[in-house]
This record gives C-alpha cells, sequence and structure tokens, in this order.
C-alpha cells in the first residue's frame, strides 16, 4: 500500500499527466443543465480503507452521478430482495446500447443486468417496492449523505425535472416492463424515483467515500458499519467489473482492470478491492458514454499503484 505522500504524489501526477486531455470528448447534452456544464473539469479523489484520502483537481465540484446511482439502488434492492432479484433482472453484459427496447423485447421483459437502463428502473422498482415514491426518494439521498458521512449530498431539481421532460425512452422500458409483469409499482412511480437518484450531486470526494464498503466486503471501514454481506459485495464487484461501462465495459476491464460504474454526467466509482475506492469526474464522454479523460485517468492511476484486480 502507497504512503500518503507516495498517493498524494500520484494523485498530483495522474492530475497534472489529465491537464493536457481537458475539454475532449463530448460533454451529453441531452438535457440543458448537463450540456452547459464546462467540460474542462477534472477531479480525482482516493479513500483508502485506513481512511487516508487524497485529492485533486475538482474533486470538491458536485456533479449529476447520474447511472452511478445505479450501484447504490442495487445494493437497496439486494439488501431487501436477495436472490429473488435475480427472478426478474440478468447479470449478463448486454452487448448493445443502453437503452436498447429490442433487447428487452426479446427477452422477454427480463433486462440483461442491473446497469442498463430496464434492468435499473427494475431495481428501482425494488426499492419502491411498493411505497410511495417522495419516501423511496428521501431513503436513496439519506442512504448516500450516510455513507458519504455528508449532509450536502442533494438531489438537483432541476435536472430531475429535465429527465423526466425528455424520458421518453425510460417511459417506454418501463411500459414495457410493466406489460411483462416485471414492475410492481405504477410507471409513473418507479420513473419518479429513477430520475431522482439520476440526478444526485456528488463531489469525487463523496463518491469516492460513499462507495468505500465495496471495498471492503461491504464493512464500511471508517464507521463500522455493516452496508451490505461480504458475498453481495463480491457480486456488485463482479458486475460492476462487466457491465459497469455500457457496451464498453470490455474495454474498461482491459485498460483499468477495477470493477467500476460510470454516469453520463462523467462521473466513475472504481473500486480497489481491500484498498481504496476512487471517484473521477471529467465531463466529457467518450462514443459509448464514459468519461474519456476519467477512464485515462484510472488508467494511469492503476499504472502508478498496480491496483488493478489482474
Ligand atoms: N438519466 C440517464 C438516463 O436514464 C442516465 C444515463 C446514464 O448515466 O447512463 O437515460
Amino acid at each position: 500500500m502507497p504512503t500518503s505522500e507516495d498517493l498524494d504524489a500520484i494523485v498530483a501526477t495522474v492530475h497534472q499527466e489529465m491537464q493536457a486531455h481537458l475539454g475532449e470528448g463530448r460533454v451529453a447534452d441531452y438535457i440543458p443543465a448537463l450540456a452547459r456544464v464546462d467540460p474542462r473539469q477534472f477531479g480525482i479523489a482516493i479513500v483508502t480503507c485506513d481512511g487516508r484520502t487524497a485529492a485533486a483537481g475538482d474533486a470538491e465540484t458536485p456533479f449529476s452521478i447520474q447511472s452511478v446511482s445505479k450501484v447504490f439502488t442495487l445494493v437497496l434492492a439486494m439488501n431487501r430482495l436477495d436472490e429473488g432479484l435475480w427472478r426478474r433482472v440478468g447479470r449478463e453484459p448486454s452487448g448493445s446500447r443502453f437503452n436498447s427496447i429490442v433487447q428487452l423485447e426479446q427477452e422477454r421483459g427480463i433486462p440483461r443486468n442491473p446497469f442498463i437502463n430496464a434492468g435499473a428502473i427494475v431495481v428501482t422498482d425494488a426499492v419502491l417496492a411498493g411505497g410511495r415514491p417522495r419516501e423511496a426518494i428521501a431513503d436513496i439521498a439519506g442512504f448516500m449523505r450516510r455513507l458519504a458521512l455528508d449532509e450536502a449530498v442533494s438531489i438537483d431539481p432541476e435536472v430531475a425535472a429535465s429527465e423526466e421532460e425528455t424520458g421518453f425512452r425510460n417511459a417506454s422500458l418501463a411500459y414495457f416492463l410493466r406489460g411483462f409483469d416485471n414492475l410492481q409499482s405504477p410507471v409513473e412511480e418507479v420513473l419518479e424515483v429513477y430520475f431522482n437518484q439520476c440526478a444526485l450531486r456528488m463531489t469525487c470526494r463523496q463518491l469516492a467515500r460513499a462507495g468505500l464498503f465495496l471495498a471492503q466486503g461491504g464493512l464500511d471501514p471508517l464507521n463500522q458499519i455493516q452496508v451490505t454481506s461480504p458475498e453481495r459485495t463480491r457480486r456488485i464487484n463482479a458486475i460492476m467489473m462487466t457491465c459497469g461501462h455500457y457496451d464498453a465495459s470490455g474495454e474498461f476491464a482491459y485498460r483499468v482492470g477495477l470493477p467500476g460504474k460510470s454516469g453520463v454526467g462523467g462521473g466513475i466509482l472504481a473500486i480497489a478491492p481491500r484498498r481504496a475506492a476512487i471517484g473521477v469526474w471529467s465531463p466529457g464522454l467518450c462514443e459509448a458514454g464514459n468519461s474519456l479523460v476519467g477512464q485515462m485517468a484510472l488508467q494511469r492511476l492503476v499504472a502508478l499503484t498496480g491496483w488493478s484486480v489482474f
């Protein structure tokens, strides 16, 4: 394990090396709140299992975590349904676009994995569990605040509203799921929760802090709370590795070799098992919808620390 000084130096090196690439990639533009984000931003934060933090760049700037939220709702749904969840959603990489309707039709309403949109909508339905959307949204936000040890984690109302206004494809997926009897709650209620979880605003530091239990067998080592079981933690990490980067998950495993989950806001949460959790953010995306500079930064970080799981 690198010393604190080594870790600070590594993070500073990665930050420095990324300067030449800032602004590369394309910012998500399906809603105005994401389209107007300055692409020349980059943040990185590492929180180690023994409680040290190393951060650089815009590590304290909140951004829209979007699909990174799918990891945390998966934890809540697995805690609630355990193996029963896998009757409703698969765990294979999709090999298709994250919002494919064709695949859902072919597979008769059982989404390929919990990180494509259809799968995440099923997971959100499991978290909602027939209850009230407002309460489920408060539960998810509260879970994130507890994990991040930070009351400042919030939901951006503008993003949530725009997601709803433009979310026709997600609505289509949800109606399909309902048609296959794979949603328990009304479509509008499930979508309300889903759009709000996508609109969570967090910093790299908060994200790394919130994901730390995934590096430590489900136990949050800083406040000694068992967030989920060691077995579920292994499984969530496996799904992050195989499905966490849309249709480029193989490429991420090849280049970085860590379980990770990205979102179209440009954030990535990566887990170095038994070592650390890492939050990176840079808004410009590659073709597949993953942060271009974020992936580069993680590739360099792993080269400098030797933290790849392979
Ligand atoms: N709110 C986006 C959607 O559901 C999330 C996209 C993403 O980060 O993958 O389309």
